[in-house]
């Protein structure tokens, strides 16, 4: 655990949010943590009740588990059905997304649900076999490696039909590398976006972050703002 996250924990603890019981152990048990960092505490109360959110908040606070928690109880209580990806996690590196698949791997450990990485410089056919096996219930990847199968190839594009949950994570950093054009072509073909939960994680919040927002996110999106 980094200085940065522990004396970020608050007094809020995972334990007050009701989670579901393999949630909760893999939280305790797993990952060895009790108390919420702040940028948790203050989007769980909003991402478990179901709403979008844009959450501005420094690296390393703890944004990783504030999006996948949500995620995974979500798509307990309201499965996206076999074969079909409920949550979609865009992440602007290779060593970003295969961080979030190794930390959505372990918070899934108690539950039957499958976790997926794709990524640029790798063989398609290898993420095509990975995906006919079994479709993932937690699709992480890279925007470029994502366009690239749902404009070149037939395999994923069917299974993101019951989309849940989209996450948009280190936003800015997206939109540094210029990825704007991806992310809005991806949108586009993806599901519409009300018909799931948004969120936008990004640690500064300049207007093309507030933009992006108006195009990933549903009208009646909540900002979190953390301090620092
Ligand atoms: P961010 O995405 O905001 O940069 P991460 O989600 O990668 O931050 O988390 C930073 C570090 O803090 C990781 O090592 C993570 O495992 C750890 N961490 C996250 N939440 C907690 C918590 N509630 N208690 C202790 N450590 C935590
Ligand atoms: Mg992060």
């Amino acid at each position: 655990m980094s200085s940065t996250t522990k004396e970020s924990l608050t007094e809020a603890t995972f334990a007050s949010f009701n989670l579901s019981d393999g949630t909760q152990r893999a939280i305790t048990e797993v990952m060895g943590y009790t108390n919420c960092t702040s940028v948790q505490a203050e989007t769980l109360p909003a991402t478990l009740r179901g709403m979008d959110v844009v959450v501005k908040a420094k690296t390393g606070t703890g944004k990783t588990l504030a999006f996948l928690i949500p995620g995974i109880e979500r798509m307990l209580k309201e499965p996206a059905g076999r074969g079909k990806v409920a949550m979609l996690v865009i992440s602007p590196t290779r060593e970003l997304a295969a961080q979030i698949a190794e930390e959505a791997k372990q918070l899934v450990r108690h539950h039957k649900l499958g976790v997926q990485v794709m990524f640029g410089g790798t063989n398609m056919n290898k993420d095509i076999n990975d995906l006919q096996r079994r479709a993932p219930d937690v699709l992480v990847a890279t925007p470029g490696r994502l366009l690239d199968h749902l404009q070149n190839t037939e395999t994923l594009r069917p299974l993101l039909s019951n989309l849940r949950m989209l996450v948009l994570d280190e936003a800015d950093r997206l939109l540094d590398m210029g990825f704007r054009q991806e992310i809005e072509k991806l949108t586009r073909m993806l599901p519409p976006k009300d018909g799931r939960q948004n969120m936008l994680f990004s640690a500064t919040y300049p207007s093309n972050i507030r933009e992006l927002s108006k195009i990933a996110l549903r009208p009646e999106y909540q900002l979190v703002d953390t301090v620092g």
